[in-house]
């Protein structure tokens, strides 16, 4: 039997009362964006489930698209019969016979909402149970752990049927929670934070500094690369590409050694602060994870921190460097992370830059140059645009030859 819709169940945002029209909304939209080279699919975000109707559209391909997208608790592809009996068997036999290994065990599961219906949920069970123990050799039953387990649902509209149930990513879906500002370097840390942000429904706008000649175009476009992996939560991801030459020199000029870092991290995030507000974003997300370097003990949280009151969100900060790589392997983007290119930071890092810096010093040695002037030079000389899943494959497809 040919699935005819795929059944999608909504994870957390079935609890959010007031915001679940919201959040359905929400929700429909990202789905339909990830098939949206399926027009012949439609998608009805009922009260307590999705519908994909596929109308003819290839099931395994709707159901990959699917795995990604974030609000998603679990999805099964199914077919729909009318409210009778004689039909629920047929349908329940041949979706067992098509899953059914010789030896194998199943069971049927049987809910009901529509109470009206001439069975409950044990006559459901026994009725289809039965005739497909009858019509499949070899073949029994197991309530505990069975090899198939045909889920029936008997519904107002109709009785859905469906032998699989698929884990979905979970999460909320993208864009239901505001929009924040990713700080997207070329490293591991920062793709995960933006990942994990994701995940509780934050859209990410990325930002990323880049200091030609000291970094290459190569170091840009492995920041670009990782956006793209990141769009394939949402969609895309409107890139923000900062001019940040200018500061750094002047950094290196006027600032104390041990205090570079320091600055560079200020200076780094007064400008995203100053995008943020540009583009009506409501919060900063970056990579930090505590301990990692010399920039990321609370002291210097403190010192870098003290620019902006904006919200920071940390997705990584208490995280082990292999609890973030294992995420990175997962979502794809630790291979383009480890590419040996260089970063912005790291060309002007000092030797032994301070972990204990004190903003009153910091402050002070900041005082003889006119930063902001300089802040507001590199944000209006950014160049935005918007990387999408598409034009990452291209891109990648370039990178395969030149390697
Ligand atoms: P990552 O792996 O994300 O680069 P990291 O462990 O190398 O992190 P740092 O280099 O100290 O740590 O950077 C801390 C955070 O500052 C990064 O996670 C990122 O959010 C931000 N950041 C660093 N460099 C850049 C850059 N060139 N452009 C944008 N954000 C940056
Ligand atoms: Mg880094």
């Amino acid at each position: 039997m040919k699935y005819d819709r795929i059944v999608v169940r909504y994870g957390e945002l079935s609890t959010k009362g007031r915001n679940r029209k919201q959040f359905i909304k929400k929700l429909a939209h990202n789905v339909k964006r990830a098939i949206a080279d399926f027009p012949e699919v439609k998608v009805f975000g009922e009260r307590d489930r999705m519908y994909l109707l596929l109308n003819g559209a290839d099931d395994q391909v709707i159901l990959e698209r699917l795995q990604p997208i974030f609000g998603i608790q679990s999805f099964s592809p199914a077919v729909r019969v009318p409210q009778d009996v004689e039909e629920m068997k047929r349908a329940g036999l041949e979706l067992v016979r098509a899953m059914h290994q010789p030896g194998g065990s199943f069971k049927v599961n049987a809910r009901r909402s529509d109470r009206s219906f001439e069975l409950d949920t044990n006559g459901v069970n026994h009725e289809l149970g039965g005739y497909i123990l009858q019509n499949i050799d070899d073949l029994h039953v197991n309530v505990k752990t069975p090899d198939v387990k045909l889920l029936v649902e008997v519904r107002s509209e109709g009785v859905f049927l469906s032998c699989q149930t698929i884990q979905g990513a979970g999460g909320l879906p993208v864009s239901s929670s505001g929009r924040a500002m990713l700080m997207l370097s070329g490293g591991i840390d920062s793709p995960v934070a933006g990942y994990l942000a994701m995940k509780r429904g934050v859209e990410i706008e990325a930002v990323h500094f880049h200091s030609p000649p000291y970094t290459s175009e190569r170091a840009r476009q492995k920041a670009v690369d990782l956006a793209g992996k990141l769009a394939k939560y949402s969609g895309q991801v409107q890139m923000h590409v900062v001019p940040f030459t200018a500061i750094q020199e002047m950094i290196k000029k006027q600032i104390p050694e041990g205090f570079t870092m320091t600055v560079t991290r200020r200076l780094m995030l007064r400008v995203t602060d100053e995008l943020r507000k540009r583009r009506e974003c409501l919060a900063i997300v970056n990579g930090e994870s505590l301990g990692q370097v010399a920039s990321q003990t609370l002291e210097s949280m403190l010192a870098i921190n003290a620019v902006t009151t904006t919200p920071i969100i940390r997705p990584v900060v208490s995280m082990d460097k292999n609890e973030i790589i294992d995420i990175a392997q997962r979502i794809d983007t630790y291979e383009i992370s480890v590419r040996p290119f260089e970063d912005c930071c790291t060309i002007f890092t000092p030797p032994s830059p301070k972990t204990r810096p004190k903003l009153e010093k910091v402050e002070h040695y900041e005082s003889f140059v006119d930063f902001e002037a300089m802040v507001q030079e590199a944000v209006n000389m950014t160049e935005t645009f918007s990387v999408d899943i598409a034009d990452v494959n291209k891109v990648q497809d370039e990178f395969s030859d030149l390697f």
